[in-house]
């Protein structure tokens, strides 16, 4: 396999003693797209800064294309590093075309007119070269920026939470066409998001970056389904949990019966993360649950349910079941997949047990 495109090692940088970015070690394989999922504040935007080149790290290195690019002994600046950027403002030329934008970056004069044109119909701008800037819509500028960060054919294009301007609908169609671009053309990219959504979907790999710190690396199914901590859990919305109680039969919770292992010995307790969409929910006269609100959410409709314990959970259903409040019912897990599991705050490794024969 080839070398990864980008590779962080122990990558640190502080602000007045404070960790921005903390021991963070990442690898992007060449043609990968890795989305980084972080809160505002999590160092998101310096770790793009570092990797750029427009923040030195105090500690660790970078290599980019398996040169160092900046370590204790090697700072190469910004516009040696051939990384391309596409920021939440398009940070676009204002006295500068559309097509003038994109010819900025290409360095070689002779074939710069049939490039231009090549990317900005990669992008399906190519009606709108001799426009200005302040002529464009936000998406339309979000597109001539990622056509200049790729018309200067960069190593890797990292892209900081660059639809965050966009309406929701225009978020989605672009983020569905950005990662259709980066496909085709084969590109490397680092995309930061606070926006869960856009992670996985824009993602080849997702890592969560907290406070600094990369807690969990992985495809984004393995993540969304298995945080590695309780609080990531948490973060990554497996709102609710519920105790589990090991035994030879999977693991026994109000909510019935997991067909799942985990290593601790009969009787052990542990935390079992789930979300609303994992608890089926029937009416039933005689169930002990019974419905304390519906939350209609047009598709889909969220009950928030009382357990004969007192406990309260969620469960996402069809906008077609219609409970009013004070109806009785059962409900049980259907989840389809392991749930993780949690013990003293940390993922236990979980084994799913074949289906009993009847
Ligand atoms: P957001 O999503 O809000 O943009 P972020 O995840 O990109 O946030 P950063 O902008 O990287 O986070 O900031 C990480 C931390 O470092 C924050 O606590 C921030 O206040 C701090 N920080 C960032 N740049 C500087 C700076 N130049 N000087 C001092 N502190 C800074």
């Amino acid at each position: 396999m080839s070398q990864p495109a980008v590779i962080c090692r122990a990558l640190t940088k502080s602000f007045n003693a404070t960790a921005a970015v903390h021991a963070v070690d990442l690898s992007v394989p060449e043609g990968q797209i890795l989305a980084i999922l972080g809160p505002s504040g999590s160092g998101k935007t310096t770790l793009l800064r570092l990797i750029a080149g427009f923040e030195e790290p105090d500690h660790g290195e970078i290599r980019i294309n398996d040169q160092p690019v900046a370590s204790a002994a090697v700072f190469v600046p910004p516009e040696r590093r051939r990384v391309g950027m596409v920021f939440q403002s398009h940070a676009l030329f204002p006295h500068l075309t559309v097509a003038d934008n994109v010819a900025f970056g290409i360095r070689d004069e002779h074939d710069r007119h049939q490039r231009v044109a090549h990317f900005l119909e990669l992008v399906g701008l190519e009606k709108l070269a001799a426009r200005y800037p302040h002529e464009l819509s936000g998406g339309e500028s979000q597109r001539v920026a990622l056509a200049r960060a790729l018309a200067a054919e960069p190593v890797v294009v990292l892209l900081d939470e660059p639809f965050s301007n966009l309406d929701a609908e225009l978020r989605v169609r672009m983020r569905e066409e950005v990662r259709l671009i980066l496909k085709e053309t084969g590109t490397t990219a680092l995309f930061v998001t606070h926006d869960q959504e856009e992670a996985l979907f824009m993602g080849d790999r997702m890592a969560v970056l907290r406070a600094g710190r990369l807690e969990q690396e992985g495809t984004p199914e393995a993540v969304y389904s298995n945080p590695a901590s309780r609080s990531l859990a948490e973060f990554l919305g497996h709102a609710e949990f519920i105790a589990g109680v090991v035994t030879d039969a999977g693991l026994e919770t109000e909510l019935g019966r997991l067909a799942q292992r985990v290593d601790l010995p009969p009787g052990s307790v542990v935390e079992v993360g789930f979300r609303a969409d994992d608890v089926a929910l029937a009416a039933d006269e005689a169930g002990e649950a019974e419905v304390l609100a519906r939350i209609f959410r047009g598709g889909t409709t969220l009950y928030r349910v009382k357990l004969p314990s007192g406990k309260i959970v969620h469960s996402m259903q069809a906008h077609t079941l219609t409970l009013e409040p004070g109806s009785r019912v059962r409900l049980w897990l259907e989840p389809h997949h392991p749930l993780p599991c949690y013990a003293e705050g940390k993922a236990l490794r979980i084994h799913e047990m074949a289906p009993r024969r009847h």
